[in-house]
């Protein structure tokens, strides 16, 4: 049976060294809990970094944390160097990644070396996952330390089944696009089955940032990249609901509360809980309770602040600052509101147990949460979860994860000081049933959707993303069904081949006019045609100067303009019935307006159709005209007997008989024929396939059919196909 293997930068368990002895520190994080629930112990293993540099280190105790963490705790350590954290954790993971996905470009290095170190230590932790996991196991990566592990797992082990989950915001593409390895990091997330972030927001930006920098497009949430089919999804992160809504009843927790509430002496409690860290936009809270305390004296001496900032990434220069201004404003309200009986900010520059926390939560009245960005933020749901059947009031940041599932929080903007002073005021003067039936049905969500729910959605989502893959597998040209086809070739004495052109013989190339036929494709084309039993028709969208251009010295049937015009063999070319073309004056301004309204957007007038190409304009509003154009096109086209076609980036308008299935029906028509192949690329061909007898082969290429029997991914294995067959 498969295990469940989670790779993350540190592991649940911290081993630090006091006087020369070894002590293994293991923290029930909320993950654990998730995870314990699967009741599956033994079969999890865990993956990460121990807490100490391994050159710190010597031979006995390296020996003793490794044995240690796989007997007692399933997990198996990372061997990091001094160098490897300053460079990697510090440097890359915390100067790079972190302030430009919380949107502080101007905090960022761009620097060559850390993205070296990054790249590095991204593989040793590959080297841990080889050694311990087998290509059937499931992986399960965390965080943005850690991005270009799913596709360097997937290289080793094309099979296994990866997840990746981002506990951070993806900042939106206009951000993302400043880093200079950004290509790197998409396509290593790619490289997992399934793409979990905490919120909507980042899954479009991340969904965006690989539409525009590698053009891939999703459907539905999946993205296809070199072949392989990935999910993206949102699971926001609960809390383990049952512990923080049952702390009120937990004694530990009672008797925290009873000492605390003592020194508080009835004071109205707002409480701040956060890392310290600038994302978490401490300064700006701090100046907006002074604002409430000076706009608003009636305050004075009967509220309290109590802010606590748990030290973080000490050794960063930055979080030094942050420290000093904090210290610094805390002194300076303290000293300049305060009075001999009353202190407005009691600071706590320290991490409490769960029984402390608990406690404070449980008495506060108000929990002020101002992130400037926050991926999620997790103590605002312990917060209202302890307060489950009581009042207390949550103020929350809009920029925060959490706040997507908390609307009856008090939403405040955190650059706005004013509104957070008004916040704050209307917190202290909520009528207590009001604050109840608030918190209550926050409650009601996140008792649902809790830690357990969520890993379980993640888990069960992974294993779906499996299913949906295998069954497109099905569907794939391959097997017994290729076999088929080539046995069927073989036997048939009358055999018909419609092939199309861009998208299908060759890949489809930026500027058209650069797709010409390779000389291995004309060579492939000339052996096919050879044999007197074939009769080999390309039928594309493209012109009929250009196809008798490339293919007019073949011994081929052609189909032009979308089947406008038809040749077949060894004739001369001939027109659909029917046709008129008064309707193109009629149309071309609208196209020409788009195309003005599109920068990198073309027009093609083709003789019996328009074309408006926007391959090349920028993805996101190209999508948006083409929604606007579609609708335009199809009211002013209903009575002219003209076809609104979508193709792979292009709308095209035509008469309704031009259409390569109306020609192609003219040599299906023509004879009995023992073996028909038909290969395309987009919707056209789609249309041309359902029109086949059952017995007929079509092959579409690229995984999203409709019509056709079966698909091949790429041009290139449909060559390999039509070599073998003519072999
Ligand atoms: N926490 C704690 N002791 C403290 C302060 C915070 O155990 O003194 C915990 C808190 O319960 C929460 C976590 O630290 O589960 C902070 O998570 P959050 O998502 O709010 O912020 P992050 O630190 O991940 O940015």
């Amino acid at each position: 049976m498969a295990n469940l293997i989670l790779v993350s930068n540190r592991l649940s368990v911290s081993v630090e060294k006091r006087k020369s002895k070894l002590e293994f520190k293991p923290s029930m994080g909320g993950l654990a809990t998730g995870l314990s629930s699967l009741g599956q112990k033994d079969r999890i293993l865990r993956i990460g970094w121990s807490g100490l540099a391994v050159d710190e280190l010597g031979r006995e105790d390296r020996r003793e944390i490794e044995t240690t963490l796989k007997r007692e705790y399933h997990s198996i350590p990372v061997e990091l160097t001094r160098e490897d954290l300053e460079s990697f954790y510090y440097g890359f993971c915390n100067n790079v990644i972190w302030p430009l996905f919380h949107y502080f470009p101007s905090y960022t290095t761009y620097d060559n070396s850390l993205w070296e170190s990054y790249r590095r230590v991204n593989s040793i932790y590959l080297e841990k996952v080889l050694e311990a996991a087998g290509p059937e196991d499931m992986i399960w990566i965390h965080d943005y330390q850690l991005m270009l592990l799913p596709a360097l797992i997937r290289e080793k082990f094309p099979d296994a089944q990866i997840g990746f989950f981002l506990h951070i915001p993806f900042p939106s593409f206009e951000v993302f696009r400043l880093l200079p390895w950004r290509t790197e990091i998409l396509t290593g997330l790619l490289g997992a089955d399934l793409i979990g972030f905490h919120a909507y927001d980042y899954a479009r930006h991340f969904i965006s940032s690989v539409r525009r920098l590698l053009g891939v497009e999703n459907n539905m949430g999946y993205v296809r990249h070199e072949q392989r089919l990935s999910r993206v999804d949102v699971f926001p992160m609960g809390i383990d609901y049952k512990k923080y809504s049952g702390a009120l009843s937990n004694s530990g927790v009672q008797r925290e509360m009873n000492s605390a509430a003592r020194e508080l002496q009835g004071l109205k409690v707002i409480l701040s809980v956060d890392r310290l860290d600038y994302t978490k936009g401490i300064p700006e809270r701090l100046k907006a309770y002074e604002l409430l305390l000076e706009n608003s004296p009636e305050y004075r001496e009967k509220v309290v602040l109590l802010l606590i900032a748990v030290p973080s990434r000490t050794r960063v220069r930055r979080y030094r600052a942050l420290k000093r201004e904090i210290d610094e404003l805390i002194s300076t309200i303290n000293g300049k509101l305060g009075t001999i009986g009353w202190v407005p900010i009691h600071y706590f520059y320290r991490g409490f147990s769960f029984e402390r926390l608990s406690a404070f939560y449980g008495l506060a009245d108000v929990l002020l949460v101002t992130p400037l960005r926050d991926g999620m933020n997790l103590v605002a749901k312990e917060f209202v979860a302890t307060h489950r059947d009581t009042g207390g009031v949550l103020i929350l940041s809009e920029t925060a994860g959490s706040a997507r599932e908390m609307g009856e929080a008090l939403l405040i903007n955190p650059n706005n000081r004013e509104e957070i002073a008004s916040a704050l005021k209307t917190a202290l003067e909520m009528d207590e049933k009001e604050q109840i039936e608030r918190n209550a049905i926050m409650n009601e969500r996140l008792s649902r959707y809790d830690i357990v729910a969520w890993t379980k959605d993640f888990l069960n989502k992974l294993i779906q993303v499996r299913e949906v893959q295998e069954g497109y597998q099905v569907k794939k040209l391959a097997g017994d069904l290729k076999s088929e086809l080539v046995a069927a070739y073989r036997q048939a004495e009358r055999r018909l081949i419609i092939l199309d052109y861009d998208g299908t013989l060759v890949p489809i190339r930026a500027r058209p006019q650069d797709a010409a036929p390779d000389p291995e494709l004309v060579d492939l084309l000339k052996r096919l045609a050879a044999d007197p039993r074939n009769d080999v028709v390309v039928a594309s969208g493209r012109r009929r100067g250009m196809m008798s251009g490339w293919f007019g010295n073949m011994d081929l049937s052609l189909i032009a303009c979308h089947g406008a015009w038809f040749k077949p063999k060894g004739q001369k070319w001939q027109l659909i019935e029917g046709l008129n073309n008064e309707w193109k004056e009629q149309l071309l301004p609208i196209f020409e307006l788009f195309k003005d309204r599109t920068p990198g957007s073309t027009v093609e007038e083709k003789e019996y159709a328009l074309a408006w190409h926007f391959r090349n304009a920028e993805p996101e509003l190209a999508a948006l005209r083409a929604g606007e154009f579609k609708d335009i096109l199809f009211s002013v086209t209903g009575d002219l007997n003209l076809d609104v076609l979508e193709g792979k980036k292009v709308l095209e308008v035509k008469h309704v008989n031009v259409s390569k299935a109306n020609a192609a029906s003219l040599w299906l028509s023509r004879e009995n024929w023992q073996f028909i192949l038909a290969a395309g690329d987009d919707s056209n061909d789609e249309a041309l396939f359902a029109q086949l007898p059952d017995t007929a082969y079509s092959i579409k290429i690229g995984i999203d059919i409709f019509e056709a029997r079966a698909y091949l991914e790429s041009s290139t294995q449909l060559r390999q196909l039509l070599d073998e067959i003519v072999k």
